[in-house]
């Protein structure tokens, strides 16, 4: 029943296409490439006309595509045979939707890649985790002896996998709701739905419209295809009624009525009874077993359903229990989610800068039981900070608000807890570390994107890192 099989895929043309790609970030450049080596006709667009995208696209002039930037030209786009978004660029900008009115159809790099792709894919979506849940459940199948290909949103294009030689027996990949706005025909043999929060609100008309995108992922499943999803989230239990896949729920809390159970989270441990033939590979498996908590070394409830996630991916996907127990053990975590920086003074400094929504920056407050200095702020993707009130209470002796959602912020939570603002990283670490007192913890989870100040979350976590390090030098 619980087969992962490889999908027939529809054909299509390219050879001799007149192709517009919109974006040129690495996906873009990518499908660029992509497609030209396909005898297609190519045009890449970008609104932006920064000196490095020039830069960046002598490379592709010198092969013959055509590069366009400063704006996004409408005539372009409806001259297009077919249009290839970027996961930048939203399907409602303008030029895409008078194109569309006019037939001519939009596809992304996701849904492109996807028809190239035999092998299986294993799709994990959800507003926070993905990057942790698609990682985890690569190292399971990897040490399960998979020859495993992990890639989408995480940093790899898909479409870098078609071309390649080395061909892998499944595919890992992390879609975004940007991902999905873009699919037509794209279904993973087992999809993964981890949470919906609130996120890109600056992009999407309202929260509906962004779990609408998310619940895409179930789109083209059919009956013996796999869903993995979090059965204690009303907006994902409110969409799996009528989805035609497997379902394999996983919770946190109490399973949503009707639901059988696959896992249960108890204090100490994550117990699973999972049909015996949804292990592919592990002739030994008995459908019933344990992970405990003290296997698993990234902190947190939120991790624990991670977890549970990721071991129900990699046990559908064909991997074994000696590989999944493998894979956690050795597994820490990944760089700026709840990331351990130094000690000074008997105050522990963490990193969580890839915390831009408010939920990731409930499930970090949450893990500690210590005061938390919480330095917050950056550009607002359109978040309601009075959603961290409860929590702050319970566990934020002191605010430090940075960046363009300052005053946003203190207006939501600076009659709650004592807030201060800086003008810097570099400020805000000095300030956490004057009110810092031994047993503290001072954490940076932004609940904000990091554009406003640094080129990237990991830029920002890098300047935080950074200020913890020059100040545990000079102690
Ligand atoms: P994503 O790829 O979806 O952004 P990451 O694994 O990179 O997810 O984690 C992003 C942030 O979300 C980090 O701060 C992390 O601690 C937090 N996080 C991870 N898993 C969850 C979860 N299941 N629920 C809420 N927050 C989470």
């Amino acid at each position: 029943m619980f087969e992962v099989r490889a999908k027939r895929k529809e054909q299509m043309k390219i050879s001799g296409e007149k192709i517009v790609v919109a974006g040129l970030g690495r996906t873009g450049m990518a499908v660029a490439r992509f497609l030209k080596r396909r005898g297609a006709r190519v045009t890449v667009t970008d609104s932006s006309g920064d000196r490095d995208l020039a830069d960046r696209a002598d490379g592709l002039i010198e092969m013959g595509i055509n590069v366009e930037f400063g704006s996004h030209n409408p005539y372009t786009f409806e001259n297009a045979g077919l249009i290839v978004l970027s996961p930048g660029v939203p399907h409602t900008i303008e030029p895409v939707r008078r194109a569309v009115e006019r037939g001519v159809p939009v596809i992304g790099e996701i849904e492109l890649a996807s028809r190239f792709i035999k092998e299986p894919i294993v799709a994990i979506s959800g507003t926070n985790g993905k990057t942790t849940v698609t990682t985890l459940a690569g190292k399971m199948l990897e040490e399960s002896g998979l020859n495993v290909f992990v890639g989408g949103n995480i940093g790899n294009p898909l479409i870098d996998y078609v071309d390649s030689e080395n061909k892998a027996e499944i595919i890992i990949a992390e879609i975004s709701s940007f991902q999905l706005d873009t699919i037509v025909t794209f279904r993973p043999g087992i999809s993964v739905l981890l949470n919906i929060t609130e996120d890109h609100l600056d992009r999407y008309a309202d929260f509906n419209a962004y779990a609408k995108s998310k619940g895409r992922i179930f789109e083209n499943q059919e009956g013996g295809d796999i869903c993995i999803f979090n059965a204690s989230d009303k907006h994902i239990s409110s969409m799996t009624g009528n989805i035609r896949c497997n379902k394999i729920p996983f919770s946190g809390d109490e399973h949503s009525k009707g639901y059988k159970e696959y896992e249960k989270i108890l204090n100490d441990r994550i117990d699973f009874n999972v049909e015996k033939n949804l292990a592919g590979s592990d002739p030994a498996f008995s459908g019933k077993f344990s992970l405990y908590f003290s296997e698993i070394g990234i902190p947190g409830r939120h991790n624990i359903e991670n977890v549970a996630a990721a071991t129900l991916a990699s046990l559908a996907a064909g991997g074994n229990m000696a590989g999944i127990r493998s894979a956690l053990k050795n597994f820490r975590g990944l760089p700026h989610r709840i990331e351990h920086v130094a000690t000074i003074n008997g105050t522990e400094y963490y990193d969580d800068s890839k915390a831009t929504t408010v939920d990731s920056v409930n499930k970090a407050l949450e893990v500690f039981s210590k005061p938390v200095i919480l330095i917050m702020g950056g550009r607002n993707k359109g978040s309601d900070f009075s959603l961290l009130k409860n929590t702050v209470i319970k566990h934020v002796k002191k605010l430090i608000v940075l960046g363009e959602a300052r005053e946003e912020i203190i207006a939501s939570l600076g009659n709650i807890v004592g807030t201060v603002s800086a003008e810097s990283m570099e400020e805000s670490v000095n300030l956490a570390y004057g009110s810092a007192r031994p047993g503290d913890v001072v954490l940076l989870s932004p609940a904000c994107s990091s554009f406003d100040m640094f080129t990237s979350y990991s830029h920002r976590g890098e300047i935080f890192s950074r200020a913890v390090e020059t100040l545990k030098r000079s102690n």
